[in-house]
Formats: structure tokens, sequence, C-alpha cells
């Protein structure tokens, strides 16, 4: 199996190859041609399966067909746990979506540092990796809005849950639009990421890694 049968394009195979991946990983086998079909995704794995991959890669390649993002309405939320995971997967988009031909914005937000120098990034940005409690904060301040939001990542929901962040989540859930793609990566299916899967996804195809 390798990356060229899975439905990217050629600007894409090549950053992959630039970031010397050789061949894909179960879950990206399974999950990339799920997600670029338009289909919600429900995958039980750990960190290290390669998962940030897994959803990167299909959401920039979907992102290539869109026009580019109007003011502060992003097209995709990734929405993680901590800061160091905002970055780790904002890195990803940032080496992936390198060079792309319809140039792809990725910003990572995230508590504990001044919020200004994020409200003014966030123009035209097209992907938000986005901890719950900071994004809040943006959406309140009118710094960014959720209604044009075509694709939705839960990364790593177990742990957002073990945090605490349940009550942000679902105020940040019921500001998205009802027409949305939407993918869960969790390493347990507890009783509540189980009850988030059935509130927010629809017919999901189920991964397990
Ligand atoms: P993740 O589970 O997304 O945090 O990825 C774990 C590590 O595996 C990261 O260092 C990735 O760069 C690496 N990785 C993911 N997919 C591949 C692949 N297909 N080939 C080689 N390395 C990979």
């Amino acid at each position: 199996m390798s990356f060229s049968h899975l439905g990217l394009s050629a600007p894409l195979l090549k950053n992959i190859a630039a970031q010397q991946y050789e061949q894909p990983r179960p879950i990206q086998q399974e999950a990339i041609p799920a997600i670029l079909k338009g289909k919600d995704v429900l995958g039980i794995a750990q960190t290290g399966s390669g998962k940030t991959a897994g959803f990167a890669l299909p959401i920039l390649e979907k992102l290539q067909r869109t026009e580019p993002s109007r003011n502060r309405f992003v097209k995709a939320l990734i929405l993680v746990p901590t800061r160091e995971l905002a970055v780790q997967v904002k890195d990803v988009f940032q080496a992936f979506g390198s060079g792309l031909p319809r140039k792809v914005k990725t910003l990572a937000v995230y508590g504990g540092v001044s919020i200004n120098p994020q409200m003014m990034q966030l123009q035209g940005t097209d992907v938000l990796v986005a901890t719950p409690g900071r994004l809040l904060d943006l959406i309140n301040s009118k710094a960014v809005h959720l209604s044009q939001v075509e694709v939705l990542v839960l990364d790593e929901a177990d742990k957002m849950l073990n945090l605490g962040f349940k009550e942000e989540m679902d105020k940040i859930f019921s500001l998205l639009p009802a027409k949305r793609q939407s993918i869960l990566f969790s390493a347990t299916l507890s009783n509540d990421v189980q009850s988030i899967n059935q509130m927010l996804l629809q017919n999901p195809v189920t991964i397990e890694i």
C-alpha cells in the first residue's frame, strides 16, 4: 500500500515524500479515504499511531477545492486538550500544507499566553487548532466565527473530557453548523466519549487500531 492509492493529489504526495513518510500507517490507510469521501469518522487510536496525518492530509486535500477563508470564518476546527498538542498538530498541517496550489493558513490558539496576538493572526485562517477555553474567549471577542466550519476534529477527546472541558465543548458544539463533517479521535471509548460520538457523529466509519 502506498500513499498514492489513497486519493491524495500530487502536491500533497510531494510533501509526504519530503517528510520521508514511505508508507501509510494502518490508521491512515483507513481514515484518509473515508474523510476524503466526506464520512464522519470515529477513530480509537493512541498517540504514536499516526492519527494526526490521518486527518490532516485529507483535510488539506479537501481545502484545495474550497475558496480561501473569508475574514474570521474558519473552515476546519481541530479541538485539542493541551497547548503542546495544539502546536504539534499545527506543525503537521503546516509541514504537509506548504506550497500547495490553494494556500492554507493554519493557526494554533491556546490559553496561558496573551490573547491579542492570536486575535490579530486569526484573519484569513482556514484551519484553527484550539484548546476549548481559549477558543471560547476568542469567540466571545468576535475574533473568530464557527458558522462556516466544514469539518470538526476532536483530537484526544478522552483527555479533553478528563481535563474538565465538557462544558466548553458543549458550548462550542452548539455554535457549529448542522451540516458539517465530524471526526473524533480518542485513545479509549469511555461512556462520555461514546455519548459525544452519538450526539455529534452521523453514521461514522469506526476505525480501531
Ligand atoms: P501521531 O500519532 O500522529 O502523533 O504520529 C506519531 C509519529 O509518527 C509522528 O512523529 C509522525 O511524524 C510519525 N508518522 C506518522 N505517520 C507516518 C508514516 N506514514 N510514516 C512515517 N512516520 C509517520
